[in-house]
């Protein structure tokens, strides 16, 4: 029999909103994504709203049949709900939800951080699929990171937990990171970073840079890489070495059993497009550095963030 239960994801980037309906499966049904308006007035909610009705409509399905949406924003989501911190967009969150919930009164309407939702999909029918403890890194304009313990996403005090990108791998760093520190994985990792990697390189070698067209230009960087540029390949390899460094920090406080090097997954080339999920279990370990886990389950087991498979 058809299921008659659909759930609509709904992406909230910087460049654009991509929502997806999907049945009780995953599996993607219809999708739709239009540029991202501020997201803070009656028109900003009617451009969100509006692309529900696109996904309904593809997959001929009565708006009625949508029994969940749930919202991926570019922020830390604390447990109140309370977003206060919203980076690089404009968006009035408990306002949004209202408009939805009115858009579609049968759903249950919920938000949580984009990198968290990601690693929560990951985990649920992604690379991570059948793993209870997982950090998913997303690499684009900025580093993102989710972290889930025993299926549960460590969301921290405020709902800034996971955000990795904002480690600080090198202390004597002067140029300042985005939040305001520095020597941070992000300025040096992202599509940003690797961008401000090469034109320190440009600099260091009194070489004039290539054209970019921002600040976070990564793709005109890479392409420098393919045809050969020293100066972009060391920009290159700083990003993965900070990656690596990065990689090689988190078995020791995520899973102390695994913390040796040798247990970590090997860095792998990546394009900043790229979003991944490596999980910390066993199984995905190389054979010679596989050995037993320790449970991490507490004492007071939390009820599972991810659905079981
Ligand atoms: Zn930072």
């Amino acid at each position: 029999m058809e299921p008659k239960q659909y759930y609509i994801g709904i992406d909230v980037g910087g460049t654009s909103v991509k929502e997806g309906l999907f049945d009780e499966d995953g599996n993607l049904l219809a999708k739709a994504s239009v540029p991202t308006p501020p997201i803070v007035d009656a028109a900003g909610f009617a451009a969100v709203t509006e692309a529900i009705d696109q996904v309904v409509a593809k997959a001929q399905i009565p708006r009625a049949f949508v029994a969940g949406i749930g919202l991926a924003v570019p922020c830390p989501i604390p447990a109140s709900g309370d977003a206060k911190v919203k980076a690089n967009i404009a968006i009035n969150l408990p306002e949004l939800k209202i408009a939805i919930q009115e858009h579609c009164p049968d759903a249950v309407v919920k938000y949580e951080n984009d990198a968290n939702a990601a690693a929560m999909g990951e985990a649920w029918l992604g690379s991570a699929k059948g793993v209870q403890n997982v950090v998913m890194v997303t690499i684009g304009t900025g580093v993102g990171g989710g972290v889930i313990v025993n299926g549960d996403v460590v969301s921290g005090v405020v709902g800034a937990g996971g955000e990795i990108g904002h480690m600080c791998l090198n202390p004597a760093e002067e140029r300042t990171c985005g939040c305001g520190g520095h020597g941070h994985l992000e300025q040096y990792s992202s599509a940003t970073g690797v961008v401000s990697n090469y034109l320190a390189e440009c600099e260091k070698a009194g070489v004039e840079p290539i054209e970019l067209t921002g600040p976070s230009d990564s793709k005109d960087v890479f392409q420098a890489c393919r045809e050969g540029d020293k100066l972009a390949l060391a920009a290159a390899d700083t990003m993965a070495d900070y990656l690596a460094a990065h990689w090689r920090l988190l078995p020791t406080w995520l899973i102390p059993r695994c913390s040796s090097s040798a247990a970590a997954p090997p860095p792998r080339p990546m394009s900043t497009s790229t979003r991944f999920a490596s999980t910390l279990s066993s199984t995905r370990f190389p054979p010679r550095a596989r050995r037993p886990l320790r449970s991490l389950r507490s004492e007071t087991t939390p009820a599972s963030s991810v659905p079981p498979t």
